[in-house]
C-alpha cells in the first residue's frame, strides 16, 4: 500500500522535493538498467502481454484507492506488487509497477493540478515503488523465496512475510524522506491500520499469484472479478463513511453554533441585545460575595426612564422599541468595559460598577442622564409630530459588609423611587 501519496501530490511544493523526486526517479530507472543487463526482463515464461496485464492490475488497485483522514491516500496497490514478484520476478515487477505509479498521477492535469506538483508524484511514486519492489523482491529471491510461486510451506510463509514488513519499511523511509522534505509531520506511518491494509493485501497477492501460476485462466478472471469488486466495494464503503464524518461533522457544528445561541437567548434580551435579569441576579450574587472577600468597592445604580408610557402612547410602540434600544446604547457606551449593563425590567436598567466608589458612579449616571436628556430622538418623530423628549431616573447603592443582592437591589430601588417623587431626571444615592 502506497501511504500519504495525496500529501505528496498536495501543493506547496518545496524546489527540493521536486529535485529529489527526479533523482530518485533516476536512481530507480538506473537500478533497473542495470540488474536487467545482468539478468534480463520478462525471462520467464510469460511475455508482453503477462507485463501489459500486471501494469493495469497496477493502475487498477492504485485506482481503487480511498483518501483516510488519518493516513493519507490507502490502497490496495501491495497486491498487484507482490502478485507480480511473484509470478515474474523482481525485477519486471519493479519496471511494470513503477510505470503504474509514473503514469496514475497525469490524470491530476485534467483537473487543473500543477505539471510540477504531478512530475513530483509521478517520479517520486515511481522511483519509490521500483527501488521498493527491487530491492525487498531480491531479498526475497536471494533467500530461496519461490519464484513464481506455485506452493506453500511455512518456510515460504515466512519469506513472504519478511518481504512484507521489509516492503513495508523501505516504503515507510521513502515517504518519511518526502514529508521531511515537503516540512510534513510523517506521525501518521506506521499504525496498525496500515500494517493491517498491508498484510490483507499481501495475502491476497499471494492467492493472486497461485491462481495465475496454477489455475487455468478461467478461474483466474473469476477471483479477479471478485477481487476488483470487493476493492470496488471497499472504496465506496470507505467514500461513504467519509461523507457520513463530513455530515456529522456538518451538523456537530450546526449544534454547537446553535446551543451558543439558546444560551445567548437564555442570558440576553433580545429588543436591546443587553444581558437579562436573571444573568444580572447571578452576576450580582457572585459580584457582591467578591467584593467583600476582597474588601473592594461594589457600586450599583437601578435606572428607570420617566414617563416612558407616554413615548408608546404617544408615538406607538415601535418608536417606544427604538427609544429603549438606544437608551441601552447610550448606558452601555458610557460604562467601562468591566461594568455590567442588564434590561431588568420593561423600562428598568441595572448598571454594576465593581471595584467603583459612589461618587465615581454618580459621575458616570450624571453623563448617561444627561445624554439621553439631549438625545436628538428627531429622526423618530413623525413630520410635524411632537417632539420627543424623555430623560431617566437613578437610584443608586453600594454593598457594604453585610449586605445581599436584595438588600442592595431594594437600597437603590427605594432611591429610584425618591428620585421619582422629586421630579424624575435625576440621581439619588444617599439616603
Ligand atoms: P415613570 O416615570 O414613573 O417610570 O413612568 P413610566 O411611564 O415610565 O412608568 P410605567 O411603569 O407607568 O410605564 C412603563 C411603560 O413601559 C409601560 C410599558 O408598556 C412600557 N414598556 C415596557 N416594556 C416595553 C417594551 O419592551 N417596549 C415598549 N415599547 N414599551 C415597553
Ligand atoms: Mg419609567
Ligand atoms: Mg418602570
Amino acid at each position: 500500500m502506497n501511504k500519504n501519496k495525496e500529501q505528496v501530490d498536495n501543493p506547496g511544493l518545496w524546489q527540493s522535493d521536486f529535485i529529489y523526486s527526479i533523482l530518485l526517479f533516476l536512481v530507480a530507472v538506473g537500478a533497473v538498467a542495470y540488474t536487467s543487463q545482468t539478468h534480463g526482463i520478462l525471462l520467464g515464461d510469460y511475455g508482453l502481454t503477462t507485463a501489459a496485464f500486471f501494469v493495469v492490475f497496477g493502475l487498477f488497485t492504485i485506482t481503487t484507492g480511498f483518501p483516510h483522514p488519518g493516513f493519507g491516500h490507502v490502497s490496495f496497490d501491495r497486491v498487484a506488487q507482490v502478485a507480480s514478484i511473484l509470478v515474474l520476478g523482481p525485477i519486471d515487477a519493479a519496471w511494470i509497477n513503477g510505470l503504474a505509479s509514473f503514469i496514475y498521477p497525469w490524470h491530476r492535469l485534467r483537473n487543473g493540478a500543477d505539471l510540477r506538483l504531478v512530475i513530483t508524484a509521478a517520479c517520486n511514486n515511481a522511483g519509490l515503488m521500483t527501488l521498493v519492489i527491487l530491492i525487498c523482491g531480491s531479498l526475497y529471491e536471494y533467500l530461496g523465496g519461490p519464484i513464481p510461486l506455485t506452493s506453500l510451506d511455512l518456510r515460504v510463509g515466512g519469506l513472504l512475510l519478511l518481504l512484507m514488513l521489509s516492503m513495508q519499511f523501505i516504503n515507510d523511509l521513502g515517504m518519511m524522506v518526502i514529508l521531511y522534505l515537503r516540512g510534513i509531520s510523517p506521525s501518521s506511518l506506521l499504525n496498525t491500520f496500515t500494517t493491517a491494509v498491508e498484510s490483507v493485501s499481501v495475502l491476497i497477492a499471494v492467492v493472486v499469484a497461485l491462481a495465475f501460476t496454477t489455475t487455468d485462466r478461467v478461474y483466474f478472471a473469476l477471483l479477479l472479478v471478485v477481487l476488483g469488486i470487493g476493492m470496488l466495494v471497499l472504496k465506496q464503503y470507505a467514500l461513504m463513511r467519509q461523507r457520513l464524518e463530513a455530515l456529522v461533522e456538518e451538523r456537530t457544528e450546526a449544534l454547537r453554533l446553535k446551543s451558543i445561541e439558546l444560551e445567548r437567548q437564555a442570558t440576553h434580551d433580545k429588543l436591546t441585545g443587553l444581558v437579562n435579569r436573571r444573568f444580572a441576579d447571578d452576576y450580582l450574587q457572585r459580584e457582591i460575595e467578591t467584593a467583600k472577600r476582597q474588601n473592594v468597592d461594589f457600586t450599583i445604580a437601578l435606572a428607570d426612564v420617566d414617563h416612558f408610557k407616554q413615548i408608546n402612547d404617544r408615538f406607538s410602540h415601535a418608536v417606544g422599541d427604538e427609544v429603549l434600544r438606544r437608551i441601552a446604547q447610550i448606558l452601555l457606551n458610557r460604562c467601562r468595559k468591566t461594568d455590567v449593563v442588564a434590561r431588568y425590567g420593561g423600562e428598568e436598567f441595572l448598571l454594576c460598577f465593581p471595584d467603583t466608589d459612589v461618587r465615581f458612579a454618580e459621575q458616570i449616571c450624571d453623563q448617561m442622564r444627561l445624554a439621553i436628556e439631549h438625545a436628538d430622538w428627531s429622526d423618530l418623530q413623525t413630520p410635524g409630530g411632537d417632539e420627543i423628549k424623555t430623560t431617566i431616573s437613578f437610584g443608586i447603592a453600594e454593598s457594604s459588609d453585610d449586605s445581599r443582592r436584595t438588600t442592595i437591589l431594594g437600597d437603590a430601588d427605594a432611591r429610584l423611587y425618591r428620585a421619582k417623587h422629586q421630579g424624575r431626571n435625576r440621581i439619588i444615592s444617599r439616603d
